[in-house]
This record gives C-alpha cells, structure tokens and sequence, in this order.
C-alpha cells in the first residue's frame, strides 16, 4: 500500500513518516501543496493523509483539484482537534474522513486501515478469496485454515491482488506498493516476492499474465 503524506510541519511529518513505515506502508512525503498536486497528477496512491494548512498551495485546493479530476484516492484530512469549521470544509471537498492533530497514533492508524478497506469495497477486515485469507493489519495469512507467515513485503504484494480478483495489476503497479520514492528497488523484487507468495500459499494463487503483469484469478484455476 502506497500513500502520500502532505504535511509541511517538519517534526510532525517525521514523527508520522516514521509511524507509517513502521507500519510497512510505502509513504511518500512532500511539504507543500504545489507538490502534493504534483505528486497526485503522476504517482498512484492507495490513500493520501493531507493537512490543509499548506504553504504554496492550501490543502483544500489540492483536494478540490483531485476530485475535478474525478481521482477517487480515499483522502484523509488532518485539522486541529477544535477546527470544526476545516473539517467539515474538508468534508465538503471531497475527503473521506478526517483525523484530529495532534495525532493519537492508534486511531491514525486504524482511520487509514479502515479507508483502505472501504477503498476496496469491503467493509471487512480480512481478505478471504478461495482458501487463502490476509489480514492487511496484523498481515497474518491462511492457507486452507492453517496459519502462515508473511514478511511484510509479501503481504504488500499480495493485497493489491487478493483485493480484486480478476484484475491484473502490472509489477511496476505492484513495485509501487512496495516503495517510497526514496527507497532502492531491485529490478527482480516482485517477483522475489511472488515466487516466495507461491510456495507459502500454492503456486495456484497468482498467475502470470505474460507481457502484462499478475492477477489472482476469481475462481479456482
Ligand atoms: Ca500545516
């Protein structure tokens, strides 16, 4: 999972970048509205968390830029704990939820786990999908009922894809899962993973659609 932090406080934004890459999030980080518009023109998130005190370009009209676009990234929007007024401003254009700052990192956390199940037309928290399950937030699997264990990079790879069966999702698509700008990427990476999601979970569960990408298939093979 891929998201953009747009925050321009440089102590708050370390704190919550952290907090996120703990989480095994990819998270990019810009500190100015101009940027943050920059980077939802040309990158693909699964969430973007946006303060809308913002220096160059005010949050609110990053956000109301992205919704004339028709982008449907879940936005989460940070306001102080007494700005009505903002929320409900940020409500209005086009956010999903919001997050009172100072941030209480437990419900930061579950406010982003619970949009990204909403983003994926669920309202569960587990992916089950043939004999396999994930649980996105403990990344705990299963394979026919018996527990297996994912590195945290699996279960990034494995999401977007158990998420909507049927889809292909590109390895540049699943590289950006597994990244922020300021990480190396391997050139092989995905399909390390891929490979190692196959002999835990059966070779069945993704396949390879040659030239394109991978895809878990909707029913069994
Ligand atoms: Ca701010």
């Amino acid at each position: 999972m891929r998201l953009l932090l747009v925050e321009d406080d440089k102590m708050i934004g370390e704190v919550v970048l952290e907090l996120l890459r703990a989480e095994h999030y990819a998270v990019d980080w810009v500190r100015d509205g101009q940027l943050a518009d920059t980077a939802l023109r040309t990158h693909d998130y699964d969430l973007v968390l946006l303060d809308l005190g913002l220096p160059r370009l005010d949050g609110l009209e990053v956000l109301r830029a992205l919704r004339a676009r028709k982008q449907r990234v879940p936005v989460l929007v940070a306001s102080a704990r007494d700005a009505v007024g903002q929320r409900i401003a940020g409500l209005d254009a086009g956010a999903d939820d919001y997050v009172p700052k100072p941030y209480d990192r437990d419900e930061l956390l579950a406010r982003i786990r619970a949009l990204l199940r909403r983003a994926a037309g669920r309202g569960e928290p587990v992916y089950e999908h043939l004999n396999v399950s994930l649980n996105p937030a403990t990344r705990e699997a299963t394979l026919d009922g018996q527990s297996v264990v994912l590195s945290a990079r699996e279960s990034a790879v494995l999401e977007p894809l158990l998420a909507r069966p049927g889809l292909v999702l590109s390895r540049a698509q699943l590289e950006e899962k597994l990244y922020g700008w300021k990480d190396d990427i391997s050139s092989n990476a995905v399909e390390v993973y891929i490979h190692g999601l196959r002999k835990k979970l059966g070779s069945g569960l993704i396949q390879n659609v040659r030239g394109v990408g991978y895809m878990v298939p909707k029913g069994k093979p």
